[in-house]
């Protein structure tokens, strides 16, 4: 059994074919998935979906990279999350790469996310690109590891890693860990332990080797576990367990 730690099933590309990719998730094993909220505008069919759907989970937060969207604050988002199917915060954190003058609303937002992940207790999901040194400085700062969470779609170093583990944080690899190229990621793979380790797909992004460049889909995760278990000279199967097992812990899902 599989489960996708981060997808975006309320994106039309995926929400338009809903039938026929939670077909796909059972046939592949995927047994369950969490819908990640990038907006409030949204937050509302993101939401639908896990309560439409035993399997399926969600997170209420605004994506770093949404610049002109509604903006929450700490009460907001805590009384958005006062839902049994809403099991983090998130996504949140700085991105610098699609933000260059790395703002200070980013900051401020992902500040506030802390702070209701903190007054909730629900985990955070981290994202960071081209910021780690200020995504560790806040972490640190607002107490992240107090709620604990999620670094997603990690793509940086082995320090960074190493400093998320410390604060409590699982690190989620996706698709882009399949990659050819992907040479510093593939031995991070290699060095966290399996118990701070989640999966994901991040779809419709990133689809993982052999669907690279199609959209991706939470079936697909299952591929990001294979390339995982092949990197640690270890069966698919313990991967998908170890990863399920970090999933229910972090997310305190009693599948
Ligand atoms: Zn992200
Ligand atoms: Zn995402």
């Amino acid at each position: 059994m599989f489960i996708d730690s981060h997808c975006h099933l309320d994106f039309p590309e995926l929400v338009e074919r809903k039938d026929e990719i939670l077909a796909k998730m059972a046939e592949n094993q995927v047994d369950t998935a969490l819908c990640i909220s990038v907006k409030l505008e949204t937050f509302p069919n993101v939401l639908a979906l896990a309560k439409a759907h035993a399997h399926l989970y969600a997170s209420v937060g605004v994506h770093p990279d949404n610049e002109d969207v509604d903006e929450p604050d700490v009460a907001r988002l805590v009384e958005l999350a006062n839902d049994p199917k809403i099991v983090a915060i998130g996504e949140t954190g700085l991105d610098y790469y699609w933000h260059k003058d790395a703002p200070e609303w980013q900051r401020d937002r992902f500040r506030v996310h802390i702070r209701a992940a903190r007054e909730t207790r629900k985990p955070l999901v981290v994202h960071t690109r081209s910021a780690s040194d200020d995504t560790l400085r806040l972490m640190r700062e607002e107490g992240a590891d107090v709620p604990g969470g999620v670094m997603h779609c990690f793509t940086e170093s082995q320090e960074v890693a190493r400093a998320a583990m410390d604060l409590g944080f699982y690190i989620s690899f996706s698709g882009i860990v399949t990659f050819k190229n992907a040479k510093e990621l593939k031995e991070v793979a290699r060095y966290v332990p399996l118990d701070r380790m989640l999966i994901e797909t991040d779809s419709p992004y990133l689809a993982p080797v052999p669907f690279r460049g199609k959209t991706n889909e939470p079936g697909f995760v299952k591929h990001v576990a294979e390339h995982i278990a092949e990197l640690r000279g270890i069966d698919v199967e313990t991967v998908a367990e170890r990863t399920s097992e970090n999933f229910k812990t972090l997310f305190r899902i009693g599948l």
